[in-house]
């Protein structure tokens, strides 16, 4: 079993939840809740939880939000390696309305100022690393260099190019093995970098051959998973990599759950993929994803954003 390092964000979440959302000008009274998040700690909490030794590298304020995420990172056993900033520890801003929808204010702080050469200091955990984990929440040369070292010590890396307005490089995205975007982020990338437009709603229609057609456009050597929400994922792989699969693209559907809170799926699903990418070689890729869309579909049972992931043995005692 190797190592796992995440690179990213780690945000302090105030969550109102209101009938409505507010409009300009508009003052309302709503449920508050308070948590961690940030898509790289969340990611970093799914693959600890899933079972893999985890190395989170970020950069935090001297603040009570620093002080929560290093008392949180040793409560499941992360290896942090925060960059120590003059900016705030980064802060989130989510109203979400009772249908569900949301809007959010991030407020980057310290994030925004993670440097290449604290993420290149962490040579040690890179060199150790089976897999490294990065999302756009962070400076691309900070991502750079993370996916880099990566290169230079033959792990295996995955870019979740998350969120969807994140400026993105074709540079960038030729270091990933493994690309994973969500529908919106898919179309995103899609329409910049293969100069085809089309719309996130209706990528899940698309038919399977397209969309391998248009993955393997947008990342000719690498693996690419869209993740589909409750409707699962869709992966294809370049034709001389499998992955230990016998089929070079296919839809792998959801499990079944009573979902509550969807935030975070995603990062569950990174996390969890990671982990078991890093625990199990001579597996076929179909088999860890599956490992990470049981993971992702037990995150939905529960609120919160990183409190919501679940830990390997009840991913395994529930599915088998
Ligand atoms: P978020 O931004 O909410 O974190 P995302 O848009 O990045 O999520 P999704 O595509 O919504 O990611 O979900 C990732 C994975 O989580 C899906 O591929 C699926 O395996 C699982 N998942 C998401 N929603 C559900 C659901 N309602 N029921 C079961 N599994 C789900």
């Amino acid at each position: 079993m190797s190592r796992v390092v995440v690179v990213g964000s780690f945000n302090v979440d105030h969550v109102w939840t209101t009938a409505t959302l507010p409009r300009p000008g508009e003052t309302l009274g709503g449920r508050y809740a308070t948590g961690p998040g940030g898509k790289g700690f969340n990611q970093a909490t799914a693959s600890a939880r899933a079972g893999a030794a985890t190395t989170f590298v970020c950069a935090l304020g001297d603040d009570p939000g620093g002080e929560l995420a290093r008392r949180l990172a040793d409560a499941d056993g992360i290896d942090l390696r925060a960059q120590r900033s003059d900016e705030p520890t980064g802060t989130a801003g989510i109203y979400v309305d009772g249908e569900g929808r949301n809007s959010i204010v991030i407020g980057a702080g310290a994030n925004g100022v993670l440097s290449p050469a604290h993420v290149a200091a962490q040579r040690d955990a890179f060199d150790a690393a089976g897999v490294v984990l990065a999302q756009l929440e962070s400076p691309p040369a900070a991502i750079t260099a993370a996916l880099q070292a990566a290169r230079a010590g033959e792990a295996t890396t995955l870019l979740n190019p998350a969120p969807a307005n994140a400026p993105t490089t074709r540079e960038l995205l030729a270091l990933a093995d493994i690309l994973t975007p969500n529908e919106t982020e898919f179309a995103g990338l899609v329409t910049r970098h293969v100069g085809e437009r089309i719309d996130g709603d209706a990528v899940t229609a698309l038919d399977q051959s397209r969309l391998h057609a248009l993955c393997r456009e947008l990342l000719p050597a690498g693996t690419v998973v869209v993740t589909l929400g409750a409707s699962g994922c869709f992966v294809s792989h370049a034709g001389d990599a499998l992955r230990g699969d016998e089929r070079p693209f296919y839809r792998l559907g959801a499990e079944q759950v009573r979902a509550v809170d969807t935030t975070g799926a995603g990062d569950a699903f990174n996390g969890a993929l990671v982990a078991a990418l890093a625990g199990g070689s001579g597996v076929a890729f179909a088999a860890h994803l599956r490992f990470a869309s049981r993971f992702a579909a037990l995150s939905t049972e529960r609120e919160g954003a990183a409190a919501s992931m679940p830990r390997r043995d009840e991913v395994l005692e529930r599915f088998g």
